[in-house]
């Protein structure tokens, strides 16, 4: 599926919009997040070290999916552009990457956990747990191939010390994803704080995969 967006002021505003809504979303604190979105074979995504308050859709940055390099004049893209590139790249069907660090996703991310199939929501992200990416600086083209890594197959992540990343086949899908993982990371800490979370079956959890499947609730 080629990406629905073009390069428009509708779709840079679209992306300020969905970072200046992570943290009403309760998804994000500060400006630690960072998206972007695929127009053909460019990537828009926020740049590095401005307020989302004060984005303004020419600020948004356009860079080639391959390649290090944005054009000329414009802004630092986010720190994070190795992966955001790399994701959408590895996942031709999924054409926004959106990276935050909300608290519960955080504080598992913190014990070194991933997400068992403790909820049938679990299935959201593409398989029996949500998976935990190995820690690597921020930043850096390791964290980047550790993310390649735990997406295999998945649409969501969570990201060792760090924080969680998510995929859709629009911004509207990847941000549904977030605010999806976040409520299940919420759920499984409070869990394991009143006791021990029964798990879900193989059986159970790929019964789930397979409705999901058909409603295209993991198809991007
Ligand atoms: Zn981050």
């Amino acid at each position: 599926m080629t990406s629905p967006y073009s390069d428009c002021t509708e779709i840079r505003q679209a992306v300020i919009d969905a970072c200046l809504s992570m943290n009403t979303l309760g998804i994000n604190q500060g400006t630690s997040g960072n998206i972007s979105v695929r127009v053909g074979d460019q990537m828009l995504i926020t740049p590095s070290g401005v307020a989302y308050d004060r984005l303004t859709p020419e600020m948004i940055v356009s860079m080639p999916l391959k390649g290090a390099t944005p054009a000329p004049g414009q802004l630092k893209p986010s720190t994070e552009w190795r992966f955001h590139q790399s994701l959408l790249l590895s996942k031709p069907d999924c054409h926004a990457v959106v990276h935050a660090h909300p608290v519960y996703c955080s504080a598992l991310a913190m014990n070194r956990r991933e997400i068992p199939a403790c909820h049938y929501m679990v299935a959201a992200f593409g398989g029996k747990s949500v998976r935990l990416a190995d820690y690597a600086i921020y930043g850096s083209a390791a964290l980047s191939a550790n993310l390649d890594k735990a997406m295999i197959d998945r649409y969501g992540c969570l990201m060792a010390n760090h924080g969680s990343v998510v995929v859709g086949d629009t911004l509207e899908r990847a941000m549904w994803r977030m605010v999806e993982l976040e409520t299940l990371a919420k759920g499984y800490v409070i869990s394991l704080s009143i006791g021990e979370p029964h798990i879900l079956s193989d059986t159970e959890i790929n019964d789930v995969l397979a409705e999901f499947s058909s409603y295209g609730l993991t198809q991007d």
